[in-house]
């Protein structure tokens, strides 16, 4: 057993992590990070279609371009990198276990910093009725056999969800000679980006039936057909609407849950709306040295924000750690003296990352959050009690959409932290 000390390490290669590692070494902290897979990167090594870095480096990018970027910063960075080194545990008092091939490493660390990413949901999350056959795959994973395995999934293809992952993999499947037959979504609007329905679906003729699922799973050993249905406004199925298609392939594409399973060994609360860590302003969690980053803390919408959020939480972890060691605060951390204030959502807003901030601040605090329904004209309004901290202007909302508002210190820190609460509402104009 190999036993080793860092300042800061952090638990997943993809952006999220590469970025919380850079801060974290530029702030002077030691660093490692320690990834499972054979190369850094992530998600975006399987992810060659351009439309990544838009707004961090003002250039369209393909995903394994944007992550070769971080991977060459890391390495001239002097940032210590295990590969192929899955974490099995991590304890409240930050000590990570990990396996490799030359066995385990045990290390100390003065903060962590999660960034374990998130996975696919798949088909018993939704209890789809039917057979088990082979050829009903979650769309990330075809994703993976298309562009790194070079197999085909099969010929004739169903995607349900309209999630970002199923409509790039619709183009894609084209693209590579497949039939998509259809994109359908249970819900009345599509759940990806405006753009991925225009560019892989519109330009391909791949039709998207919205307020219809797949009610039956036919077939075995191999797929056979799925029989779908159109929902009412309640989602249930109209009887009188099933058809039956054949088909010899089901993509899932129906939503990401975070990598919890690491935050719950470490005792970090989760936030039951987005089943990430529930997190102050500086990204920690309620666990001290602990903080999280990227889709392990709440599934994103674009890579860029994925690495703003993980350069913030790198440099508290940094700073967190270089404190502790120079005992300059106690083992609570360096905020335990000021106040604390909830934040959380309102009208029309699903989740609020963070779930509390610490008063009095210094700077600009950045909420994000996400609409829970789309919305035509409706503007932003964050308020503690009747007091005002921000109002937007009317503009357009999508669940499929982050959103972010930056909060005033002058506004929140006249709070009183034992007294106030902050919602952040998304509020229809008519
Ligand atoms: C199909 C698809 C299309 C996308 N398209 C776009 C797009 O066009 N534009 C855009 O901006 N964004 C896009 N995104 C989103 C973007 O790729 C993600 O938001 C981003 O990659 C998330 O980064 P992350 O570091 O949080 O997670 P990940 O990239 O998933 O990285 C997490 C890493 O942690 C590692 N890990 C997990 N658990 C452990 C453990 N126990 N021990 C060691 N390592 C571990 C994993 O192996 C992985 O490498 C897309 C995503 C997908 C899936």
């Amino acid at each position: 057993m190999k036993q080793l000390d860092y300042d800061v390490v952090v638990i997943g290669g993809g952006p999220a992590g590469m970025a919380a590692a850079l801060k974290a070494k530029e702030t002077g902290a030691t660093v490692a990070i320690i990834e499972r897979n054979d190369e850094l990167g992530g998600i975006l090594n399987q992810c060659i279609h351009s439309g990544f870095g838009l707004s961090y480096f003002k250039q369209e990018l393909t995903g394994p371009e944007y992550a070769e970027l971080f991977i060459n910063q890391v390495a001239a960075a002097g940032i210590d990198v295990y590969l192929k080194t899955m974490v099995i545990d991590l304890t409240p008092a930050r000590q990570v276990k990990a396996m490799n091939e030359d066995g385990m490493l045990v290390l100390a660390a003065g903060a962590i910093v999660l960034a374990m990413g998130c996975r696919e949901r798949t088909r018993g999350a939704i209890k789809i009725p039917g057979s088990r056959p082979a050829g009903v795959l979650t769309a990330g994973l075809a994703q993976r056999y298309v562009n790194i395995e070079n197999r085909k999934p099969g010929e004739r293809i169903v995607i349900l969800g309209s999630g970002d992952i199923g409509l790039i993999m619709a183009r894609r499947l084209t693209l590579e000679g497949m039939q998509v037959l259809g994109v359908y979504e249970l819900m009345p609007y599509a759940n990806g980006l405006y753009r991925n329905i225009k560019n892989c679906l519109d330009d391909f003729d791949i039709p998207l039936h919205l307020s219809t699922t797949v009610t039956n799973i036919i077939g075995y050993p191999h797929l056979e057909a799925v029989e779908v249905a159109k929902v009412d406004e309640n989602l249930a199925v109209i009887d009188e609407t099933r058809e039956v298609i054949d088909c010899d392939t089901l993509l899932l594409s129906i939503g990401l849950i975070p990598e919890n399973e690491l935050s719950q060994k470490s005792g970090v609360s989760l936030n039951s709306r987005t089943n990430g860590p529930l997190v102050d302003e500086e990204l920690a969690t309620d666990q001290p040295g602990i903080f999280a980053c990227g889709n392990v803390l709440h599934v994103h919408d674009l890579v860029d924000n994925v690495t703003l959020e993980a350069e913030q939480a790198g440099t508290a972890a940094a700073v967190y750690a270089l404190q502790q060691k120079a005992a300059a605060v106690s083992e609570t951390g360096p905020v335990v003296n000021k106040a604390t204030v909830a934040i959380g959502p309102g009208e029309n807003v699903g989740y609020t990352v963070p779930t509390k901030l610490t008063i009095p601040s210094q700077k600009p605090i950045r909420i994000l959050f996400r609409v829970r329904r789309p919305l035509d004209q409706a503007e932003v309004v964050v308020q503690a009690g009747t007091t005002i901290l921000y109002q937007g202007k009317p503009q357009a909302f999508k669940p499929s959409v982050m959103e972010a508002v930056m909060l005033n210190p002058a506004g929140i820190n006249g709070l009183n932290g034992s007294e106030q609460s902050i919602t952040v509402s998304v509020r229809e104009v008519k």
